[in-house]
């Protein structure tokens, strides 16, 4: 499986992703709204892009559709319940599907609420498992739920699904959004020092080789995974008093989405 992250330079700060089988030199582009990148590396690269796939229905993930397929025929993948948000769906998929690419892909298909309630996930069958998680996780931060989705499912995906992962899976967010979510988390963690040296490290990094991150070190450094943390849990009691001193971690989970939605 070969992984190349595209980073679009927009102003949403989209990454799109081909992966490709490196026997057969077919791939998948997921949310490729960077057509002309998109098409450019496979190009470049020799491959052949057989599928599509929207991690869920908005614009910044689909408005790529058309052009590829155009160019290319292949087919679309999305979430079954995405049918009447993004048109012509040739594959519905639900969680535990499997996605073959060429001879040697397979992605395990999530099923991931909580940014929008038709949002998947895709976890590679490797050795070093891969997980392309669109909207839901970020590096160091969460989707937010203001398009359609739900925080409380949020916190179900994260705790139940996410964070029973392998802690070597690599991390392939669909938004760099790495500084202001670990500006985030230092402010809800002061002291944090493994994210106040991640911050140091990445400056400004280059958005084109971007830092891949693990879930490991997302639980050290994504407020979100940290929800038993003293410390995180003191600052929601003195943000909201009404949560009393021993906030469990759902409700520590719901009060950082709401913090973060005006950070
Ligand atoms: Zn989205
Ligand atoms: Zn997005």
């Amino acid at each position: 499986m070969i992984v190349e992250q595209v980073w679009t330079g927009n102003a949403y700060r989209n990454f799109n992703y081909l992966i490709a089988c490196s026997d057969s030199g077919e791939a998948i582009a997921v949310d490729p709204l960077d057509h002309e990148k998109c098409l450019g590396l496979a190009k470049a690269k020799g491959w052949t892009i057989t599928s599509v796939l929207n991690t869920h229905e908005h614009g910044d993930h689909t408005g790529g559709n058309k052009a590829v397929i155009a160019a290319t025929g292949a087919i679309l993948l999305a979430h079954a319940n995405a049918k009447d948000t993004i048109p012509d769906i040739d594959r519905g998929l639900g969680a535990g599907d499997i996605i073959k690419v060429g001879k040697t892909v397979e992605l395990e298909c999530l099923d991931t609420p909580g940014h929008t309630m038709s949002h998947v996930c895709l976890l590679s069958r490797t050795d070093t498992p891969a997980l392309f998680c669109g909207d839901t996780l970020f590096n160091a931060g969460a989707g937010n739920c203001h398009s359609g989705g739900h925080p409380g499912e949020l916190y179900d995906t994260f705790t139940t699904q996410l964070a029973a992962l392998p802690d070597h899976t690599l991390i392939y967010p669909g938004h760099d959004y790495i500084t202001n979510n670990l500006e985030f988390t230092l402010d809800r963690e002061p002291g944090n020092a493994r994210a106040e040296a991640l911050l140091a490290d990445i400056g400004d990094q280059d958005p084109n080789a971007a830092m891949v991150s693990t879930l490991g070190l997302e639980k050290e450094i994504n407020t979100f995974f940290r929800l038993h943390n003293p410390t995180v849990k003191a600052r929601i009691s003195e943000a909201f008093p009404g949560v009393g001193d021993d906030p469990d971690p759902k409700t520590v989970f719901l009060k950082l989405r709401e913090l973060r939605n005006n950070w």
